[in-house]
């Protein structure tokens, strides 16, 4: 038995061959040509067949991975139509009097050499995106069959590096899990791994072509790969499989189900992103919604403040692909833990109770006018909920309010379309949970942010690993600050849900149903163990164990 290591990009166990996939070797002519005008048409027919070819991919990934994940294909067709490359294979044919394959191999190569060499890992896996082109480019052009040829047999597929298109051309029904050589956990193919629901590893730096029709095992918990194991671990990791199968099959079973009790009471389950990327998480788990888009990871994703059009194409990606569910976008929170250098925060002596969240954008303007302008442009394209983090007083939310207006009219003023959205809370600090009545006034709905709420109610610094012995995430002040908290919405007829850790603690389902809770938003893959959990109570039969002591 031979063991290789690597990175984990989706976790899962696959036992099969392993089936290496050779990068095709391409014969590209560099000799020179008169007819110039032949090669400049072969290039354009090759580019909208390629086109072509993206179209089809995405429609297939759409149906077999959704939106998001098919939405790269698209972004394969837009980048073919770039007028920096096109001019590149252009002058190459025209100035230099080569032929269309030649160009092409040159102009993508320093394309994809030029995102390699950029510092921002996202930049850096789109290369892989500008090489899977090249090849289908060259594919057409050299009349190359590119179905691949994939028997009956299911197998772990190792390779080098696999492009997005050459994902998703894999018959899903044989593909057991991926193996490769390159890759980021960024990269689109890790993506599409992880909506498969296939393990896989990456940056297995150990691959050998004498692997093929080997047996294995990919643990893609561990991020490792046996060669030939032992019958022990065969069986061993036999058994895990198929528990990891019932424990699935059981839950899937619940895709579509309605998240509500014996007796009737239903709660929305929703899910916590933290950008469009996330939004496959929450379609592959049927999440009801979302219910906390961390915006500051947009932010906190880009190396210069994003600008009013690209925190749009983010919102609307998000709601768009999610629509009719609702999404409600938390603005950006940033400070405490989440620091960002272009933002030249000063260094605080308690970063928690310091210039942080909605503190920030009510200093500073402008930066919250152009998260509010781009969400209120987003708005068209979904079903939108605004929600403000870190609030301790009626003064706050009337500020974000205001400003939220002004750029209303602003916007209504140039001709631009916003839909109906909803605006909240988080109720993350003890003021805010001791205000709740004053403050439900002036919201549509609460979100509880445990997380906080637990920090601030129990001064236990939620990143100091030391004070674990000292906190307890049943407080009963905590849960008596969530009770205080629902009681307010309720008596003041908006909603309110939980979308710290706390939501996800199945131990207090119960309690925080018999409350009055009717949203809870969780980590998308915690949406239907707690849908289970869900279906499973009935409201109507007397206080359970889980209700809390003071009930
Ligand atoms: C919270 O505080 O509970 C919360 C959901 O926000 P975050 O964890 O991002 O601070
Ligand atoms: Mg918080």
């Amino acid at each position: 038995m031979r063991t290789a290591g690597g990175i984990k990009a989706a976790e899962g166990i696959a036992i099969g061959r392993i089936r290496i996939c050779r990068a095709s070797v391409c014969d590209i002519d560099d000799s020179l040509t008169e007819d110039t005008a032949a090669e400049l048409a072969r290039f354009e027919q090759a580019r909208i067949r390629v086109q072509e070819q993206q179209r089809v991919l995405y429609e297939r990934a759409r149906q077999s991975a959704g939106e998001e994940s098919a939405a790269i294909f698209e972004a394969h067709e837009l980048m073919l139509d770039d007028e920096d490359l096109v001019e590149a294979c252009t002058e190459i044919i025209l100035k230099q009097r080569h032929r269309a394959g030649y160009a092409v191999q040159e102009a993508f190569d320093n394309a994809a050499q030029m995102f390699r060499d950029m510092e921002d890992p996202y930049f850096q896996a789109r290369s892989a995106d500008v090489v899977d082109l090249k090849n289908a480019m060259l594919d057409v052009l050299l009349g190359r069959d590119t179905d691949n040829e994939q028997g009956t047999e299911p197998f772990i597929l190792v390779a080098e590096d696999l492009t997005p298109s050459e994902t998703v051309k894999l018959d899903k029904s044989l593909l057991l899990g991926f193996v490769t050589r390159e890759g980021s956990a960024s990269s689109h193919t890790a993506i599409l791994a992880r909506s498969m629901n296939l393990p896989a590893l990456i940056q297995c730096r150990d691959i050998s072509e004498d692997w093929d029709g080997k047996f294995a095992i990919l643990d893609g918990y561990n991020a490792c790969l046996y060669i030939e194991p032992t019958q022990d671990l065969v069986e061993s990791f036999t058994g895990r499989r198929s528990r990891d199968l019932e424990k699935e099959a059981l839950l899937r079973q619940l895709m579509g189900a309605s998240s509500t009790t014996m007796d009737g009471r239903s709660v929305r389950v929703f899910a916590n992103i933290g950008g469009p990327d996330d939004v496959d998480a929450v379609l592959a788990n049927d999440a009801e919604g979302v219910g906390l888009f961390r915006s500051e990871f947009v932010y906190l994703n880009s190396r210069t403040d994003p600008t009013e059009d690209q925190q749009f194409e983010a919102y609307k990606r998000v709601l768009k692909t999610l629509a009719p569910r609702q999404v409600i976008i938390r603005t950006c929170d940033i400070g405490a833990d989440k620091t960002i250098g272009y933002m030249n925060l000063d260094r605080e002596e308690n970063p928690a109770l310091g210039y942080r969240a909605i503190r920030i954008c009510l200093t500073r303007r402008d930066f919250f006018r152009r998260q509010l302008r781009a969400l209120l442009r987003a708005s068209a394209f979904g079903r939108l909920g605004i929600m403000f983090p870190m609030i301790i007083s009626l003064r706050e939310v009337r500020e974000c309010r205001e400003i939220l207006e002004e750029c209303r009219r602003e916007l209504e003023g140039d001709g631009v379309k916003i839909s109906p959205f909803e605006v909240g809370i988080m109720i993350e600090t003890p003021a805010a949970a001791l205000c709740a009545d004053e403050l439900a006034e002036e919201v549509d709905f609460f979100s509880l942010g445990t997380n906080d709420l637990t920090q601030y109610t129990c001064a236990i610094d939620r990143q100091n690993a030391k004070l674990e012995p000292f906190s307890d995430p049943h407080h009963p002040a905590v849960l008596r600050l969530i009770r205080m908290t629902v009681e307010a919405a309720r008596r003041h007829n908006i909603w309110v849900g939980i979308c710290g850790e706390l939501g996800a603690d199945t131990s207090l389902t119960e309690t925080f149903l018999r409350m009055g809770v009717d949203e809870l938003s969780v980590n998308p893959g915690s949406v239907l163990p707690l849908r289970r959990i869900i279906r499973s109570l009935d409201l109507s039969r007397p206080v359970g164990q889980a209700l809390i002591q003071e009930e």
